[in-house]
C-alpha cells in the first residue's frame, strides 16, 4: 500500500511507545468513546484484533463505555459479539487503549477501569484536552480514528485481515459521512482503497448502516424533516425530537445518530443543529458545518466538544430550554464572524 510517508515518520515514535506498551501488558482493555458510532466500533474492534493476532495469548478486551448495547445498524461488525460493557468488566488491565476519544469525560463508566489501569494510549482523532496517556497519536487532520488504527498496522507490517478491514472501512464511511464531508482527504481515499484491497466490501457496509432503516425510524426521520426551520437569512438550519416522538414510533434514542443528516440538507444551510430528549432531562444536541464556520466553539459552550465541522453536547432540561440556549450561541457566531470575513 502506498502511505503517507511524511505522517507516518511523524508518528513513529509514539507508534513505538505503543508497542512496547503492548508488548509489556498482559491484560489489555480497549474501549471507544460513550454512544459509540461507527469509528469508535470499527476502529476498537480492528485494533483488538490487531493486537491480538501481532502478539498472540495476551488477554485482550473490547469494552463498551455505556451500560448499553451495541447499536443495531453496527452489530454487524466483525467481533462485535465480544464487546463487554466496562460495568460488566472487573480487571484491572495493564493497559487500558482509548480508540476515537482522547478526553477522560467521554469514557462514562469505563473511566473507572481507565483509574484502575497501569499504563494508558491514545489512537484518536478529536483535538485533545490534556495528555493523560503514556503514549498515542492524536491527529484531528486524520478523517478516522480508524485511519489511525489502520496506520499502526501498517507501522507494524501486520496484515490486515478482511474482518479487520471491514471493521475499519465502516470507521471510515461513517466518519467522514460516506467521503462527502470536509474531512474526507487523500489519506482517506488511500486508506479506504487499501482497506478494499484488503477484503472489505463497501457494499456491505453500505447495506447494514445505510439501507437497514427501519420503517418507524423512517416514519420519525419524516417528523424531524417537517420541522426543519431555518434563520440567519436560511444559513442555520434545525429540527428536534421529543421523548413523545421517539416514544411514539418506539425509536430508541441510539438510533438517532443519523437525524443531523437530514438538517444539514437544506440547501444553503451553512450549519445544522438536531436536538434530541435523551433519558435523565437531559437534551442531546448535534452540530455540523458545511462551511469553514467552527460550530465546535458552540459546542464547547454548551459543555460540549468535538470538530469544527462536527461537533456535540448534552445539556439538561427539555428542547424548548436547549433551544433558548444554543439558538442565540449560534447566531452570534454569525455577527461575531461577520466583521472579520
Ligand atoms: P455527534 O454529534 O456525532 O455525537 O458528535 C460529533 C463529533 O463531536 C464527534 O467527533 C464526537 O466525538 C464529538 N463530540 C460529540 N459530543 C461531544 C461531547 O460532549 N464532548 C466532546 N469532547 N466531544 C463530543
Ligand atoms: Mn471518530
Amino acid at each position: 500500500m502506498r502511505c503517507d510517508e511524511a505522517i507516518m515518520g511523524a508518528q513513529a515514535p509514539e507508534f513505538d511507545a505503543l508497542t512496547r506498551l503492548v508488548e509489556d501488558a498482559r491484560t489489555i482493555a480497549v474501549c471507544a468513546h460513550t454512544s459509540p458510532d461507527g469509528d469508535a466500533l470499527g476502529s476498537e474492534l480492528a485494533l483488538v484484533e490487531l493486537i491480538e493476532r501481532t502478539w498472540p495469548g495476551k488477554g485482550v478486551f473490547a469494552l463498551l463505555a455505556d451500560d448499553d448495547v451495541v447499536p443495531r445498524i453496527y452489530q454487524f461488525l466483525p467481533g462485535a459479539e465480544r464487546l463487554v460493557r466496562a460495568v460488566d468488566f472487573h480487571e484491572d488491565p495493564d493497559l487500558f487503549v482509548c480508540v476515537d476519544l482522547s478526553h477522560p469525560d467521554r469514557l462514562n463508566q469505563a473511566r473507572a477501569v481507565l483509574e484502575r489501569s497501569r499504563g494508558v494510549a491514545v489512537l484518536d482523532h478529536h483535538p485533545a484536552g490534556e495528555r493523560f496517556w503514556n503514549a498515542g497519536v492524536v491527529r484531528p487532520d486524520a478523517a478516522a480514528a480508524g485511519v489511525i488504527v489502520a496506520e499502526y498496522a501498517l507501522h507494524l507490517g501486520a496484515r490486515i485481515t478482511p474482518t479487520m478491514a471491514q471493521s475499519l472501512l465502516c470507521a471510515l464511511v461513517t466518519d467522514t459521512g460516506r467521503f462527502q464531508y470536509q474531512n474526507a482527504n487523500g489519506e482517506a481515499f488511500r486508506v479506504a482503497s487499501a482497506l478494499v484491497d484488503a477484503g472489505a466490501s463497501p457494499s456491505d457496509v453500505a447495506l447494514h448502516v445505510y439501507q437497514s432503516d427501519r420503517l418507524s425510524y423512517l416514519h420519525l426521520s419524516a417528523t424531524v424533516m417537517g420541522r426543519i426551520t431555518t434563520f440567519e437569512q436560511g444559513r442555520i438550519a434545525y429540527s428536534y425530537a421529543t421523548t413523545a416522538d421517539l416514544e411514539a414510533n418506539a425509536v430508541p434514542v441510539a438510533e438517532c445518530d443519523g437525524l443531523v443528516d437530514i438538517v444539514r440538507r437544506v440547501d444553503g444551510c451553512e450549519v445544522a443543529l438536531f436536538l434530541k430528549e435523551v433519558p435523565g432531562g437531559k437534551v442531546r444536541g448535534n452540530l455540523r458545518a458545511k462551511s469553514d464556520r467552527d460550530i465546535s466553539v458552540v459546542a464547547r459552550e454548551m459543555g460540549g466538544g468535538g470538530h469544527p465541522a462536527a461537533a456535540g453536547f448534552t445539556v439538561e432540561g427539555d428542547i424548548d430550554q436547549a433551544l433558548a440556549v444554543v439558538l442565540p450561541k449560534l447566531r452570534a457566531l454569525y455577527s461575531d464572524a461577520e466583521g472579520a470575513r
